[in-house]
C-alpha cells in the first residue's frame, strides 16, 4: 500500500531559519515541532525534508556538506521519537558558479521534481500527501506535485507573487497549526 507523506521545507517550516544551511550544529527544530509531527505520525504520515540548496551551485559549500545536515535533522527528529524517511535537495542554480550544478533543472522549487522523485522512490500517494512550506515557491512545488499545501506565514514570504499553482490550501501561523489542519482533513476523509 502506498504511503502518505508530509513534505517539509527545511527552512522556516521544520527548522528555524538561521541562514546556516550547511552548518548542522546551527540547525534547530521550530518550537513545537515534536508534538506537531507526532500528531501526524500517529495518523501514519511519513516525513520528507525538501530544500533548495543552491549554495552548492554557487560554490558556497560542497554537496558533501549536506550529508551532515541530513544526519542532524534525523537526529533532531529521533530525539522527538520521530523518523526521517527522506531528505531531498536541489543543488542546482541556472546562474551557478560551479559548472556541474549550473543548470536549469526540474528539481529546483517551485518545480516539483524533488517531490516526484521521493514519490517514485517511496511509493508515496501524492494526492493523500501534504507540503508544508514557508514561501510560495514551496507551495507551488507541492501543488504542482498534486499534494495539498499549507503555508506557514512567519514572514519568510515577502513578494506574495500569486498565480496559478501558488494558492495554498491553508495559511497558518506555525507548524502546530499546520499539523492541526492536516489532522482535521485526514480524519474528515471518507
Ligand atoms: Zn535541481
Amino acid at each position: 500500500m502506498s504511503m502518505k507523506a508530509v513534505f517539509l521545507e527545511q527552512d522556516g517550516a521544520l527548522t528555524d531559519d538561521n541562514g546556516g544551511h550547511a552548518n548542522p550544529r546551527c540547525i534547530t527544530l521550530c518550537s513545537g515541532a515534536g508534538p506537531a509531527l507526532r500528531l501526524l505520525a500517529r495518523l501514519d504520515y511519513r516525513f520528507f525534508v525538501v530544500s533548495n540548496q543552491d549554495g552548492v551551485a554557487h560554490g558556497h559549500f560542497a554537496e558533501a556538506a549536506l550529508e551532515p545536515v541530513r544526519h542532524r535533522l534525523a537526529d533532531l527528529l529521533f530525539r522527538e521519537q520521530l523518523g526521517l524517511d527522506g531528505f531531498y535537495y536541489c543543488p542546482h542554480h541556472p546562474d551557478g558558479r560551479i559548472a556541474a550544478y549550473a543548470l536549469d533543472c526540474l528539481c529546483r522549487q517551485p518545480m516539483p521534481g524533488l517531490l516526484l522523485k521521493a514519490a517514485r522512490e517511496h511509493d508515496i500517494d501524492l494526492q493523500a500527501s501534504w507540503m508544508i512550506g514557508a514561501i510560495l515557491h514551496d507551495i507551488e512545488a507541492g501543488n504542482r506535485a498534486g499534494c495539498r499545501t499549507v503555508l506557514i506565514d512567519s514572514g519568510n514570504e515577502t513578494e506574495w507573487r500569486l498565480g496559478r499553482h501558488r494558492l495554498p490550501t491553508r495559511v497558518v501561523s506555525d507548524l502546530c497549526a499546520a499539523a492541526d489542519v492536516i489532522a482535521a482533513a485526514d480524519t474528515a476523509r471518507p
